[in-house]
């Protein structure tokens, strides 16, 4: 075995992305193989190292990917390979987990393992709905139970009779296919049929939704109302808080779902942003960021980086790659030993360089290869040499307008864009579904592979509405015959958020 084989077992938190501890993303972080659950935030995986093992073992309440039995060797078998092993499970993987069964099999295996506490759904689902399991005057205890149980079984392994007769507040998982049952249940043993019934779904997600309701009235409503898993059901007094506690703001773009397309890595800012208008954000990724064919006129120019007056950078990817080509060259990662002028395309590439060390990049006022030829006018002199950091495939505005002003150019790719097999499947499957009320396009390659990828699946974009970052992917859509729904005002994240917030939230 291994020196540093072991297996953590980490509560994930219900949802929320923020709600992981801060052991538990330090787990991430060092992890090598990474085994993940349905209700994860996709989110949480962003955490791990680039080389990370990934493996979703989701299950669904009726269909497991991958039986316990095999989650548990699977375990043990990576551990066992001297790997540091991530479980990662959605709220506490003590609560209606398994994660104690997973642990008696790593135990029995001789392989080590530890647990990380997550905030479990049983307490944070109903908080976020103001519904506290505690009041006091209301309720001195509570119980979280599993609504799960086959209905058959219902009255051997739960004692209806003394749920129904305590003072305290219960808290079922798993309940929704069992809800008539339950109610009745409980109403056969005694408790009012007007006792208040809460049902949280989705809870502390983006479209958390709430339900209050009766004992007697609740399982028709939920029908009505068209609740369903996860969710959680919460019986007692304290539901009638929610009235006066809830406090969860509803975004501008609730109730809208966006699909973004950049590569999983760069993904997250927008996510972060569209999610923090309230939309439910599915990312979709059609790019992955390589490395070019051939790395040998960056590495060229990484040696000779000091004969350089200006260093032009036209994405945060090409940033990564030249200070990454300048450490292997010159075993040097301070920009300061360079006496270049430093150019940036957007606020994001400048935001980049500042994490190397460069505070005075100038950027240009539009952000693009145009804005930066705009910029540089009179101010490059002829003769002056010109590095251009940038993608394989980028157009030749810059070269073609830097040497107008009689500059030495020398371009660098840095990285390409390729298309990615990864968010086809996932992404026609929620086209098909019309579950999508926009897409985002943040650069002219999403735009490409995009539609590559669909092929004869394409025409199905034609009911979402499209939005792009800024001219240049909006050519591209045009030249693809994509009608774009808008075009962000300043080619940023945050501009493109905003445009959508506007156009879809309804929002001035
Ligand atoms: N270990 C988890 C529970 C796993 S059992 C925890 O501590 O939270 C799965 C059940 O948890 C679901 O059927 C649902 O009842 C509940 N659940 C999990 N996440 C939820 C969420 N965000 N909102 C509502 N219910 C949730």
């Amino acid at each position: 075995m291994g020196d540093r084989g072991k297996v953590v077992l980490v509560g994930a938190g219900p949802g929320d992305p923020g709600l992981l501890t801060l052991k538990g993303k330090d787990a991430i972080e060092q992890a090598d193989v990474l085994v993940y659950d349905r209700l994860v935030s996709p989110r949480l995986l962003e955490y791990a190292r680039p080389m990370c093992e990934r493996i979703y073992v989701g299950k669904t309440p009726d269909r497991h990917m991958l039986p316990q039995e095999q989650i548990n060797v699977l375990l043990a078998d990576k551990a066992e390979a001297g790997n540091m092993v991530v479980r990662l499970k959605g709220g506490d993987p003590f609560v209606f987990g398994r994660g104690s069964e997973e642990a008696q099999v790593l135990r029995a295996r001789g392989v080590d393992f530890e647990f990380v506490p997550g905030v479990t759904s049983a307490i944070a689902g109903p908080e976020y709905a103001g519904i506290p399991v505690t009041h006091r005057g209301l309720a001195s205890s509570f119980s979280v139970i599993t609504g799960h149980e086959d209905p058959e079984k219902l009255e051997s392994s739960i004692d209806w009779r003394l749920l129904a007769q305590q003072q305290g507040t219960l808290v079922f998982l798993m309940g929704m296919k069992n809800l008539p049952l339950i109610a009745a249940n409980l109403m056969e043993n005694g408790m009012s049929p007007q006792m208040p019934v809460g049902i949280v779904q989705r809870g502390t997600w983006p479209d958390q939704r709430v339900l209050c309701s009766t004992l007697d009235a609740v399982a028709d409503e939920v029908v009505q109302r068209g609740f369903a898993n996860p969710s959680i059901i919460i019986v007692g007094q304290v539901v009638t808080l929610h009235d006066d506690l809830a406090w969860l703001k509803k975004g501008p773009l609730a109730g809208k779902t966006v699909a973004v397309t950049r590569a999983r890595a760069q993904a997250s800012k927008l996510t972060e942003a569209l999610e923090g208008l309230g939309a439910v954000v599915q990312e979709h990724p059609m790019i992955l960021i390589a490395p070019p064919d051939n790395l040998d006129a960056l590495r060229d120019a990484a040696v000779a980086a000091g004969t350089f007056d200006w260093i032009v950078f036209s994405s945060v990817n090409g940033v990564d790659a030249f200070f990454d080509a300048l450490v292997n060259a010159q075993d040097i990662c301070a920009a300061d030993v360079l006496s270049a002028r430093f150019v940036a395309v957007g606020p994001a590439t400048a935001h980049a360089l500042e994490a190397q060390g460069v505070h005075d990049a100038l950027v240009p006022v539009r952000f693009d290869a145009e804005g930066v030829v705009e910029c540089l006018e009179g101010k490059i002199a002829p003769g002056q040499r010109v590095l251009l950091v940038q993608a394989q495939q980028e157009r030749d505005v810059l070269r073609a307008g830097l040497q107008a002003y009689g500059a030495d150019v020398t371009a660098a790719p840095a990285y390409q864009s390729v298309p990615v097999e990864e968010g086809r499947a996932s992404l026609v499957e929620a086209l098909r579904a019309g579950d999508l009320d926009a897409m985002t396009f943040t650069s002219s390659s999403t735009v490409s592979n995009t539609i590559c990828l669909l092929g004869d699946d394409a025409p199905l974009l034609d009911g979402v509405a499209l939005y792009s970052i800024g001219p240049v992917t909006s050519k591209t859509m045009a030249e693809h015959g994509l009608a774009c729904a808008g075009q962000a005002d300043e080619a940023t994240i945050a501009s493109l958020a905003q445009l959508i917030c506007q156009d879809l939230g309804g929002l001035a």
